[in-house]
């Protein structure tokens, strides 16, 4: 084993042994609290159903548990067994070192690497979620996504990566800024035709029907200089009965997606409080804020791998011969996520930042945030969410901030300093 091979199993299993942890602390937090509803939860979930959330959380941290140390084990397997390099041996030998066969080689690994998770997806689907009344998905309908899941990464990916190795080819030493010009155009064309050309493969997206929530929405929509004829409802009922509403796409394509179990659980006027939120996260410009620092972020990640694709020892100390990129690529692409995990805390602290200024704008144009508040409360409690995560797990992990932490915000008077800067503290 060579230093830089050491380092990364380091590395790797630090990781494993830090969201282990991440796991404890937060299972010792919710156990902690498991004996009776806390106080502040009180008025709004009963016992049984605060039990039923101590239950889901407990069995979902077991599985991400046993999930973690799979995956670890499957990853140092991987990197340390010498396989990647004698199959890309094979490959180099038969098909020769073309852009067209390395990208077919790329591809090839990345499908195979999908393959050891998916009985976890199979058993968190059928499994777990079923046991919590969660599920609604067949097996026909499982098999069925994944089976486009992996046809639109070989439509979408092959050409990417075709386009990627043929800029490295040509560019000579600024590789890395074409070849991360090129993610970024795909990414924005992406995110441009995702919601028309993407989702509609997955789920079937329907305008609002006429009624008073349609008026209502309409109303808000018009309330607050917002474009409203893309209100959709999406069949998410058709795969689970988690409710939530998203907001999506660009200019004319944008769509405000709202679960059909979402209208299910809400009233009227919390529904109209959820639209004001996804409109808040348009007003406030937050889809290409978040982009911007992602394609930054990946800029960073290209040079990064520019300067490590350049040293022999990257390539020795995984079994692969110096001077070919794909390997550097494939190495770089295993062993991100043991660079970018201690990234997330800031990137999710980012987003919970977001969360609270489009929490903010619905209460304002919703005179107040009673509504906003009542539809959260139901969400947590509808989706058996954790109201007591430990703050460095919620740190780590979430997108969004608690229950009690987006209460605490609305409820603030306004010009108190509520911007939503505080993060996860319990
Ligand atoms: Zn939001």
């Amino acid at each position: 084993m060579t230093w830089f091979s050491i380092l990364v199993l380091g590395l790797i299993l630090l990781k494993w042994a830090a969201q282990l942890w991440l796991e404890r602390l937060n299972r010792r937090m919710v156990l902690s609290h498991a004996s009776a509803v806390p106080e502040p939860f009180k008025p709004i979930i009963d016992e049984t159903t605060y039990r039923k959330t101590v239950e889901y959380t407990l069995t979902k941290g077991t599985l991400h548990q046993v999930e973690l140390t799979y995956h670890t084990i499957v990853l140092l397997a991987i990197l340390f067994s010498g396989v990647l390099a004698w199959v890309f041996g094979v490959f180099h030998a038969h098909f020769g070192t073309s852009v067209w066969s390395m990208a077919t080689f790329l591809l090839l690994i990345a499908l195979a690497l999908a393959l050891p998770g998916l009985p976890f997806d199979w058993y968190d689907q059928f499994r777990l979620e079923e046991r919590f009344g969660f599920n609604t998905t067949t097996a026909k309908l499982w098999w069925l996504d994944r089976v486009k899941g992996m046809l639109l990464s070989v439509v979408l990916g092959y050409p990417l990566l075709l386009l990627i190795l043929k800029l490295a080819e040509w560019s000579g030493a600024w590789w890395w800024f074409w070849a991360w010009a090129a993610l970024l155009s795909f990414q924005l064309l992406m995110a441009v035709l995702a919601p028309v050309l993407i989702l509609p493969l997955f789920n079937k997206f329907t305008p609002l029907p006429e009624g008073g929530l349609r008026e209502r929405l309409l109303a808000l929509a018009a309330r607050t200089q917002f474009r409203a004829q893309s209100i959709q409802v999406m069949d998410g009922s058709k795969r689970s009965r988690h409710s939530n509403a998203f907001f999506t796409g660009f200019g004319k394509l944008r769509k405000i997606v709202l679960f059909d179990t979402l209208i299910q659980q809400l009233a009227e006027g919390e529904l109209e409080a959820v639209l004001a939120h996804e409109i808040g996260h348009y007003k406030k410009g937050h889809i290409p804020k978040m982009l911007a620092a992602s394609a930054l972020g990946s800029l960073a990640l290209f040079y990064l791998l520019s300067r490590v694709a350049a040293q022999a020892w990257f390539y020795e100390s995984f079994g692969f011969q110096p001077g070919n990129l794909v390997p550097a690529l494939l190495l770089f692409g295993l062993l991100s996520s043991v660079f970018t995990f201690w990234v997330s805390p800031l990137a999710h602290a980012w987003s919970r930042r977001y969360e609270y200024q489009a929490d903010a704008f619905a209460s304002q144009v919703m005179s107040g945030p009673d509504e906003l508040i009542g539809a959260l409360r139901k969400l947590n409690e509808k989706n058996l969410s954790n109201l007591t995560p430990h703050p460095l797990y919620s740190g780590f992990y979430y997108s969004h901030p608690t229950l009690m932490e987006r209460e605490r915000a609305l409820k603030m008077p306004p010009g108190s300093g509520s911007n939503g800067i505080q993060l996860a503290t319990a």
